[in-house]
Order: C-alpha cells, then sequence, then structure tokens
C-alpha cells in the first residue's frame, strides 16, 4: 500500500498537539480553505508516493516523541494506509492526533460509504476539525487556525455518539476556554 506525502516526516514539533510530536504531511487537499498555509499540499499528483511500510518502519525508530499528528494535506482523502500507520503509532505506545477540513459529523456520514474513515476515526486520540476560517482566524488559538475548528476526543464522542471536546493541558490554558463546555480526556 502507498501514501502520498508532502514531505519527510517532521520530528519534534511542538504546535501541531501536545507533547513533542513527529507530523506526517500527506499531500492532497480538495477543501481549499482562502489563506490556508500549505497550498502546496493541496495537488493530488503532488508531493510524492512511498510505500506506507516505509513510514511504518521510521514510525519504528522514533524515540522521545509523545505522538504522531497527521496533517496535510488532508489526511482524510488516504483513510487506508493512514488507518494502517495510526495503528502503528499506538503500537508503538504513542498518541494520534489529526487535521482535518471535514467536520465530524461529515466525517461519519461519509464513513457510512467508506468504512476506511471510521477505520482510521478509531485509530484517533484527538482530531482537529472543519475548514480553516480566515475571519475566524486568531494567534490566541492553541492547536487551530481558526476559531470554527473544535479539538475533539473521538474516542469518547464515538462512545457517547456526540462531539466530546477534549480538554488537553495546553487548550485549557487557551484564551476560548470559557467556550467548552465539557471536560474530555488529558492526553
Ligand atoms: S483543509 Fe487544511 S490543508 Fe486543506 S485547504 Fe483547508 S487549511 Fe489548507
Amino acid at each position: 500500500m502507498k501514501i502520498r506525502l508532502a514531505s519527510d516526516l517532521q520530528l519534534d514539533s511542538v504546535v501541531d498537539g501536545t507533547g513533542i510530536r513527529t507530523v506526517i504531511w500527506t499531500q492532497g487537499c480538495g477543501h481549499h480553505c482562502p489563506g490556508c498555509h500549505n497550498p502546496q499540499t493541496h495537488d493530488f499528483e503532488g508531493g510524492f508516493e512511498v510505500d506506507v511500510d516505509e513510514v511504518l518502519e521510521e514510525i519504528e525508530g522514533l524515540e522521545s516523541q509523545t505522538g504522531v499528528t497527521f496533517s496535510g494535506g488532508d489526511p482524510f482523502y488516504q483513510p487506508e494506509a493512514c488507518a494502517v500507520i495510526a495503528k502503528h503509532v499506538h503500537k508503538n505506545k504513542m498518541n494520534v492526533w489529526c487535521y482535518t477540513g471535514f467536520t465530524y459529523e461529515e466525517l461519519l456520514s461519509m464513513s457510512k460509504k467508506n468504512p476506511a474513515i471510521m477505520d482510521f476515526l478509531n485509530q484517533i486520540d484527538i482530531l482537529v476539525d472543519g475548514l480553516f476560517i480566515m475571519a475566524k482566524h486568531s494567534y490566541n488559538l492553541k492547536f487551530r487556525g481558526s476559531s470554527n475548528q473544535r479539538i475533539i476526543d473521538v474516542k469518547k464522542s464515538l462512545k457517547d455518539k456526540k462531539v466530546v471536546i477534549a480538554m488537553v493541558d495546553d487548550v485549557e490554558a487557551d484564551s476560548n476556554r470559557g467556550r467548552y463546555e465539557k471536560k474530555g480526556l488529558y492526553v
């Protein structure tokens, strides 16, 4: 199985989720949000293809990383490959974050036709969902670009059958803390 990436894996990120993280930049995004910071990742023919097994090997060799973050591009255009990689991340005792332009509700609906979407969702601890909206952009936001985007505890949301906002350590210090109604897991 192959996955199309925009770049090599990026180690030691502290801005793409809690802790120290490795980022997998997937290639391909159909959302075209005005003001997107990564327009070079939109082209579905861009970037390069790599064997998923090669990515698994790299995951295996990671040291001192809290977790792996899928970003892009939108990883949900390649759910099969991402699900396999995310499963391997958990096997190696790291957590999984994922950024997507789709909303959680859209993904649930899409998963009825494409079970791979649910396979991938089942392997995600924290999902940052929704389009980047320039009018809602703020530099005060942690781990997300615009205030419409939600930081979702996926496991709890699937279990409770409703969106549960994750209260990760750094997000709790977020200036928008008051808008969260419910506490989720710390990861
Ligand atoms: S979903 Fe993300 S990568 Fe895609 S256009 Fe929007 S901001 Fe850019």
